[in-house]
């Protein structure tokens, strides 16, 4: 049988890393696929397991060769996931996610409609603005960037199948987590 997809999006500081981080550890099960950006790698990611950091080139090039399920730009870095190892892993019988951003949530959707969407909400703008310069990623043309991004993508969100507000993050894992048993039980019983 074929494995289950799902489609993670959510606004850059709503703090989907650290949800994911922990809903991966308690469900080992699941695969999250690693996606090749040309952004800059941060002081603490490392090339093969936060991204496949790729030249703009080595980038424009696996378009040409239509290796893409989708990819969009953001924030001027470019960013796509690997058509090879979903198809593999959903083949294989293995739940996938990927942790992308709404563009691309869109292209996958359109192409796999049974890909399940969910976007994951801030409280409200001011928390995401907060938790965006607090973790010091970031300079002040970059947080303004994705603070505007952030506004588009809360507008796009509301076309998800499902939306998790990410306030008590307990509360928004155990959320995650009944959403994705859910689906994983639907495919069992088809
Ligand atoms: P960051 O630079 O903070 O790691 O990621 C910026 C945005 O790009 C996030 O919303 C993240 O979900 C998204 N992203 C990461 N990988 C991919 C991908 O392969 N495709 C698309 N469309 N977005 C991605």
């Amino acid at each position: 049988m074929q494995g289950k997809l799902f489609i993670i999006s959510g606004c850059s500081g709503v703090g989907k890393g650290t949800l994911l981080k922990m809903f991966l550890e308690k469900n080992p099960d699941i695969k999250l696929s690693i996606s090749a950006t040309t952004r800059k790698p941060r002081n603490n990611e490392i090339d093969g397991i936060n991204y496949f950091f790729t030249s703009k080139e080595d980038f424009e090039e696996a378009i040409k060769n239509n290796e893409f399920l989708e990819y969009a730009q953001f924030s001027e870095n470019f960013y796509g996931t690997k058509r090879n190892f979903v198809e593999k892993t959903l083949n294989n019988g293995n739940d996938l996610i990927l942790e992308i951003e709404v563009q691309g949530a869109k292209q996958v959707k359109e192409k796999m409609p049974d890909a399940v969407t969910i976007f994951i909400m801030p409280p409200n703008v001011q928390t995401l603005e907060i938790r965006l310069r607090g973790r010091h990623t970031e300079d002040e043309e970059t947080i303004q960037k994705r603070l505007n991004e952030a506004k588009r993508e809360i507008e796009a969100g509301s076309k998800f199948d499902y939306k998790v507000i990410n306030d008590e993050l307990e509360i928004a894992l155990s959320n995650l987590q009944k959403i994705i048993d859910t689906e994983r039980n639907k495919n069992v019983n088809r």
